[in-house]
């Protein structure tokens, strides 16, 4: 392809890599299509003059290629066309003090595919708070190239700052939207979508166990203010013994804190906070970018706290 038909294509794709990041499962074949076109345009120039497109589409497509196993090709073809972005570009001289790709990934996905359109366009206003060339700045490329290697092989580029892993984003999704009342196209049963917030407890230990006591108890809160069928009592006695067993886990003798903040009262909220603290990775962004509402790291992973949370989540699910 000459360039000029090259650019015209990225312009092209950039609403189909915003569906891509918002319906993240609804056409695989079409995403996984997509991811395959970026990957090879980077293969075969990973330092051309839309690299920088061609590496935000495979941004755009880590909610979707979280969904997919390690072995599938095309999370092979994007992982290892990100991994020559880097090498190509990393090193490149620039005289910014920092890069786009160093934000709030999980703030700015939403925005990425306007900074792309506009990016593409001189014609349009630019809206970005960041520079224009900082966003086009080699060294950005390559961080948003790395960014694609951690999140689809965790560990493989540390240095970019912390993000909730993909697959936690997904169930963050799904759950929010069940709770909101307007679930997403890919829950087939809401009870059912609900049971795994009691299977992932009933299966969890140590570091995790605070995260995971918190997203049940905002699925308990969810299931105690809106269900009242059979479904819901299945639902009820899952989630009681799943507190119950982390109960006997946590040591809950007494700690440093003189008093613990209380989890958000908001259920959606209460439930960003457990999908955060269920991961080391979710945890590192929850710290660098903590939320005004969110209580505080250390004491929301207090085993005082966590049992006193379990405790009055599962008196509640009793009485009910
Ligand atoms: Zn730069
Ligand atoms: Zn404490």
């Amino acid at each position: 392809m000459t360039d000029r038909s090259s650019a015209e294509r990225a312009d092209e794709l950039v609403d189909a890599w915003d569906e891509m990041r918002e319906y993240v499962d609804h056409e695989p074949r079409t995403y996984e299509g997509l991811v395959v076109e970026c990957a090879r345009e980077l293969a075969a120039d990973p330092r051309g003059p839309l690299a920088y497109s061609w590496t935000l589409g495979l941004v755009l497509a880590l909610p979707y290629l979280a969904t997919r196993k390690p072995e599938d090709g095309d999370v092979g073809a994007a992982f290892d066309a990100a991994q020559a972005v880097d090498r190509a570009l990393r090193d490149a001289p620039c005289t910014h003090q920092g890069h786009p790709f160093q934000g709030d990934l999980e703030g700015e996905l939403g925005n990425m595919a306007d900074v792309l359109r506009e990016l593409a366009d001189d014609g349009r206003p630019w809206t970005d708070l960041r520079p224009r060339d900082a966003w086009l700045c080699p060294r950005n490329v390559a961080g948003h190239a790395r960014v694609v290697m951690e999140s689809l092989r965790p560990g493989s580029a540390g240095d970019v700052p912390p993000f909730l892993p993909f697959e936690d984003r997904y169930e963050l999704e799904g759950l929010t939207a069940i709770m909101e009342g307007h679930p997403l196209a890919r829950t087939f049963d809401v009870a059912w979508d609900l049971s795994f917030a009691a299977s992932a407890l009933q299966e969890t230990a140590d570091d995790e166990l605070a995260g995971r006591v918190f997203v049940a108890t905002a699925v308990a809160w969810y299931v105690e203010a809106e269900a009242d069928d059979a479904a819901a009592q299945e639902l009820v006695d899952e989630l009681a013994d799943a507190f119950e067993r982390a109960i006997g886990l946590l040591d809950d003798g007494p700690c440093p804190h003189g008093a613990h903040p209380d989890l958000p009262g908001d259920t959606t909220e209460a439930l960003w906070v457990g999908m955060h603290l269920a991961s080391a990775r979710g945890r590192a962004a929850y710290e660098k970018w903590p939320e005004p509402w969110a209580p505080p790291l250390d004491t929301a992973l207090c085993p005082a706290f966590v049992a006193a949370t379990a405790r009055d989540s599962l008196t509640r699910l009793r009485n009910g």
